[in-house]
């Protein structure tokens, strides 16, 4: 069977290293916020290309993190509103409700599945803070058109980077682009922790400050509560377990691009669109728009008989996601909103397993399956 994400796989090819770093964290006896996430902290925001990066307990938290502290700066207030694309992770939604502030829906683009940037003036108001871009399933959504509503207007652009680690916009990483970032090293995102972790990134000094207090119990002074915080840290085992894997995130993207090449070039199939990824081929740091394939998204109509062929020829596959957060029954004062574009994707969609341990045989037997799909067969 070709798995999904064969997530032992993954980490198979670093075992040797894993276990020494673990073996250095048990002995240590120091198991939060010590050497391991320091070290770690420091080569993220030399990664990314930042001056600060902050580790917390998940990508949730961070994107959290980032508003809460924005609240408490005095930069946004309960009931201000956030532009956010509506066809996002429940998790970018979650992170603005939490802190009551108001999540403003905008449609994605259909042919990158990334907010239409074109769409967000209309959707400004006199309470609109900031804009939360994601740069959805690896493809960065930046443009200079971004950059310049948020001049025009003041607002702050705050990036989910939970599924583009190592993408580049003009020779530039995503986490750098905007005012912060939050980042998710969920086991299965392209740099995956073996737990939950997160962590923030931003070059600005007071709100970095902030919200490394308010990820302790808003302490910058230990037992001196400065802000009502949470309790959302870096465990040194996971910092040890990323600091090994970041080294090679660079290699195992390039790796994805590899395959998603091969995928954009042989999938042949007259019902199945393909990602809208430009220049794959052409892949440098200076290249807008770039791509580190988190996920290998199609469209087709007939998506669930799709899936249960591939299913029955032993390929797992994964929609992303099957009910966008607007028809979510936790917002239920939304279920009546109609987002064409992001029901569309929401109907249409199909995830490919795309990971850097698919071997060759794997790659070549998934296109020949998929392009053997004979819907009026079935
Ligand atoms: C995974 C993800 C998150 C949340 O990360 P967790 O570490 O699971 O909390 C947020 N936004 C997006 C787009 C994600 O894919």
């Amino acid at each position: 069977m070709i798995k999904f994400l064969d997530l032992k796989e993954v980490n198979a090819q670093y075992a040797d290293e894993l276990k020494q770093v673990a073996s250095e964290v048990i002995d240590s006896g120091w198991y939060l916020l010590g050497e391991k996430v320091k070290q770690f902290e420091k080569h993220l925001a030399e990664f990314v290309g930042v001056k600060h990066s902050i580790g917390v307990a998940n990508g949730l938290d961070a994107l959290r993190l980032i508003l809460k502290a924005y609240i408490e700066i005095g930069v946004m207030q309960e009931g201000d509103e956030i532009i956010v694309p509506a066809n996002t992770y429940i998790a970018t939604i979650l992170a603005i409700t939490d802190n009551r502030l108001k999540p403003v829906l905008v449609e994605p683009d259909i042919n990158t599945y990334n907010l239409d940037i074109s769409l967000i003036e209309q959707h400004i108001s006199e309470r609109t803070k900031a804009i939360m871009v994601v740069h959805l399933y690896g493809q960065v959504c930046w443009s200079q058109q971004l950059e310049a509503i948020a001049k025009k207007y003041n607002l702050k652009v705050i990036e989910d980077n939970a599924q583009a680690i190592g993408a580049y916009w003009n020779g530039k990483r995503t986490g750098s682009l905007g005012d912060a970032a939050g980042f998710s090293f969920y086991p299965g995102k392209n740099l995956g922790a073996l737990g939950d972790s997160g962590a923030v990134t931003c070059n600005n000094d007071e709100l970095a400050e902030v919200i490394r207090a308010i990820a302790n119990y808003g302490c910058k002074v230990k037992y001196h509560n400065e802000y009502q915080g949470l309790n959302s840290r870096l465990d040194e085992i996971q910092a040890a377990f990323l600091d090994v894997k970041i080294k090679y995130i660079d290699a195992e993207n390039q790796h994805r691009r590899e395959i998603a090449q091969y995928f954009c070039e042989n999938i042949k199939h007259p019902e199945i669109i393909l990602p809208n990824a430009q220049n794959i081929s052409l892949f440098t740091p200076q290249c807008s728009l770039s791509h580190v394939w988190h996920l290998f998204v199609i469209r087709i109509k007939e998506r669930n008989i799709l899936q249960q062929y591939l299913t029955e020829n032993g390929i797992q596959t994964l929609i992303h996601y099957p009910i966008p957060p607007h028809k979510q029954f936790c917002y239920n004062e939304w279920n009546q909103l109609s987002y064409p574009i992001t029901e569309l994707i929401h109907n249409e969609e199909l995830s490919l397993p795309i990971s850097p341990v698919m071997t060759e045989e794997e790659i070549i037997s998934l296109v020949t399956v998929v392009n053997a799909f004979n819907n009026n067969k079935i």
